[in-house]
């Protein structure tokens, strides 16, 4: 008897916590970062405090109430006593490991907490842009994925309670265990084992997955992030398969398309599927994508700015070629020069930086005396690439600038001409929050005179994209019908929806396959 309780991923999208129980061990499926439980509660300014350790996530329901599965320097003293009559507590120890499906935060944020002797399994691209974009992120204490600062309880003087705060030992990484590429060459070593944010990182090498007590296979898929996979494990009901995040209509639609196939002839027992897009009918595929953002960027004068979402590295391989194709410069952010130099450590095909000619790197208008140290070295490694406010000011048509909502406040230097244009490659709002911020990019635009295209208009309350001006955006996900293709060819015993808010789709529409679709409960157990 296999036991799957979810702890995050149910009736929402994303936060992914679904922990596989079996006489052979345990493991997690993701541990992500579930934004909307984080919403009910707090905003920008009003955050879980890291001063409190473990008590903020636990009391507020943000993290599952089990004992033994976190980081020690997290927990206070006695920490666990008010949770000990809990419903949903446990004591849990002996974890096998944690698989990884990909390397956005919904599903791997919380790591963060996580005993760093607990395996991450992972791709190796997956382990490197989790590292990558910690290096060149912001690193808040609950998005520690590759490694993380521990934290120390201390008393100021004066002050009559301590409060945990972060010692100065040096970070610590985390232990992943890749399922490909073992063979490193040097560099992309250095990259893994090397401090680039901090003074010191006491780093551990990339294990590979044979020594997890479940056999697993490993199936790299198609989403709006490299590196991403769905995962097999052989319990001893048969196998699971977890799908993670997919799509067929990506650039890489061929590899979901293979890991049907391979799940198929393990004649899984059960399927946990994701069902994000069960609401689409149809897809917008990438190459549509491309000849869209095209049309519009060559009939365009003066300044564009493309707005597409970080870390989808297609996407911008996309925009590089209308880039060349339009005869302007893409400018990117140092980040973006930093994930794919980190890219290409891994994947030759991932274009060299030094050698590309569309592409720049914008460096802004910044107060800071000591940038990080990858800023500094990404500055330095490509110092004949940089170009600054003044320069795209002074010569609007040739570039086009890869910026978000979040990069505006740059455009005051750079004074767009009136009738530049904005290229919205991205999704639209999906809560208040973005709704508002969406009401803020378009008083940007109309402050600078911008004209937008493909940027979703608020009417009636709902927000929706011109007709004439769809199809610039490519989803990472896969829409309802590819969904139901997935599940009918698979053809599992079981199908459990997870990081949906529509589950009961897939009872609606799998009634006549053969498949039993059971919907978990938020901290349910189901037996297979
Ligand atoms: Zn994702």
């Amino acid at each position: 008897m296999v036991k799957l309780t979810f702890y995050g991923g149910v009736g929402e999208i994303g936060g992914n916590k679904i922990l596989l129980e079996d006489d052979k061990g345990k493991l997690f499926l993701d541990f992500g970062y579930p934004y909307s439980k984080y919403r009910v509660f707090y905003e920008e300014y009003l955050k879980p405090r890291p001063g409190a350790g473990l008590l903020d996530m636990l009391v507020m329901g943000l993290l599952p109430q089990l004992e033994g599965i976190y980081r020690t320097d997290l927990e206070t003293e006695n920490l666990w006593q008010q949770f000990r009559r809990a419903e949903h507590y446990r004591k849990l120890e002996d974890i096998d490991g944690i698989l990884l499906t990909h390397a956005h935060l919904d599903h791997s944020g919380h790591i963060s907490f996580l005993r760093e002797d607990i395996p991450v399994y992972a791709t190796a691209t997956t382990a490197f842009i989790a590292k990558a974009v910690q290096d060149s992120g912001i690193s808040s204490f609950d998005q520690q994925v590759c490694y993380f600062t521990p934290r120390v309880e201390e008393c100021l003087k004066g002050w009559r309670q301590g409060a945990y705060v972060a010692s100065s030992s040096g970070d610590r990484q985390r232990r992943f265990c890749v399922a490909d590429k073992l063979e490193l060459s040097e560099e992309a070593e250095d990259f893994w084992e090397k401090a680039t944010r901090q003074k010191k990182l006491v780093s551990q090498p990339l294990g590979d997955i044979s020594k997890c007590s479940f056999h697993l296979r490993c199936f790299p898929v198609d989403h709006s992030i490299p590196g991403a996979c769905s995962w097999g494990i052989e319990t001893s009901s048969g196998w699971v398969i977890y799908s993670g995040d997919l799509r067929l209509h990506g650039r890489h639609g061929k590899l979901t398309e293979l890991m049907i196939k391979q799940a198929a002839q393990l004649h899984p027992k059960a399927l946990i599927l994701e069902g994000t897009n069960v609401d689409k009918a149809a897809n917008v595929f990438e190459q549509e994508v491309y000849e869209n953002a095209f049309k519009a960027i060559n009939d365009a004068r003066g300044l564009v700015i493309a707005d597409f979402p970080p870390r989808d590295v297609n996407r911008l391989l996309t925009f590089l070629q209308v880039a060349r194709d339009t005869k302007r410069k893409l400018t990117i952010l140092p980040r973006d020069a930093y994930l794919l130099k980190t890219m290409r450590l891994l994947d030759r095909e991932i274009p060299d930086l030094t050698e590309e000619d569309a592409l720049v790197i914008y460096q802004k208008t910044t107060a800071a005396r000591s940038p990080a140290s990858w800023l500094r070295k990404t500055y330095q490694e490509y110092s004949s690439k940089i170009v600054l406010a003044k320069d795209v000011s002074s010569n609007q048509g040739d570039f086009i600038l890869c910026f978000s909502f979040w990069d505006l406040n740059e455009l005051p230097s750079i004074q767009p001409r009136a009738g530049s244009l904005y290229v919205f490659s991205s999704s639209e709002p999906h809560n208040e929050e973005q709704e508002m911020d969406f009401r803020r990019l378009h008083s940007w635009l109309e402050r600078f005179q911008l004209r937008a295209f493909g940027l979703p208009v608020e009417r009636n309350g709902e927000w929706e994209i011109p007709e004439e001006e769809k199809g610039l955006h490519a989803s990472g996900h896969a829409c309802g019908p590819d969904l139901l293709r997935v599940a009918r060819e698979i053809q599992p015993e079981v199908l459990i929806p997870v990081h949906s808010e529509k589950p009961e789709f897939y009872v609606d529409n799998l009634s006549d396959s053969g498949i039993n679709v059971i919907l978990p409960a938020e901290d349910g157990t189901v037996e297979i």
